[in-house]
């Protein structure tokens, strides 16, 4: 994995790409991962993240990024089926201003429920 400006090699979801922490994996092809999210918002909370290291949409390649959408996309409706969800949010924060905590670009990909707010 070559190292892009701003890129952490050793952020937590680098090191889950190469084994080094445990993962609950729903999906991975050569390309991107989706895995359950430790602390769910609602259950089948999953992220899905690029193999490609980029730190976020801000320095992801266009290509990269596309992929993860389509796979974000294939992991919604797997996971409202799996739910029986109504609905699923899609959320993706960039920097420590937007909101992000783990500088591995990823998706969160939440199924839910008429009337069941999301936890904080
Ligand atoms: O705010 P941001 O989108 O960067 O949040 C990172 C997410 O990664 C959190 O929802 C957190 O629960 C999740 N996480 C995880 N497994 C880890 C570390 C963080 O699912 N080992």
């Amino acid at each position: 994995m070559t190292a892009t400006p701003g890129y952490d090699p050793q952020n937590i979801f680098a090191r889950i790409l190469r084994g080094e922490l445990p993962a609950h994996k729903v999906y991975e092809d050569d390309k991107a991962l989706a895995f359950l999210d430790i602390m769910p918002r609602c259950p089948g909370h999953t992220l899905v993240i690029p193999k490609a290291p980029a730190r976020n949409i801000l320095d992801i390649a266009p290509e990269d990024l596309a992929y993860v959408a389509t796979i974000a996309k294939k992991v919604a409706i797997a996971g409202m089926k799996a739910f029986g969800a109504d609905g699923i949010t899609i959320q993706q924060f960039n920097e420590e201003a937007g909101g992000q905590v783990v500088f591995h670009l990823h998706v969160h990909v939440i199924p839910r429920h008429s009337g069941m707010p999301m936890k904080p």
